[in-house]
């Protein structure tokens, strides 16, 4: 599953245009990952302010920053 990682979105709509099933809703300030998503990652590479990820690669930051701490 993607997932929005920051606030950097400017709601430019390329991610939802690229998603081949539909599976970004992008509605005034505020953009959200369905269910339907199938990681086929078009999004994560299109956006040009990195703000999707795979949800793996979130959880791999959070824990290699936690031992870090
Ligand atoms: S990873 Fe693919 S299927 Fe999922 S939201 Fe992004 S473009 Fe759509
Ligand atoms: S491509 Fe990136 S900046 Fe553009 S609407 Fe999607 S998440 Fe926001």
């Amino acid at each position: 599953m993607i997932t929005v990682i920051n606030d950097r979105c400017d709601f430019c709509g390329a991610c939802v245009a690229v998603c081949p099933v539909d599976s970004i809703d992008l509605f005034e300030a505020r953009i959200a990952i369905l269910k339907h998503c199938t990681d086929c990652m078009l999004c994560v590479w299109i956006c040009p302010v990195e703000t999707l990820a795979p949800e793996s690669n979130v959880r791999e930051v959070e824990c290699v920053v936690s031992t870090i701490a």
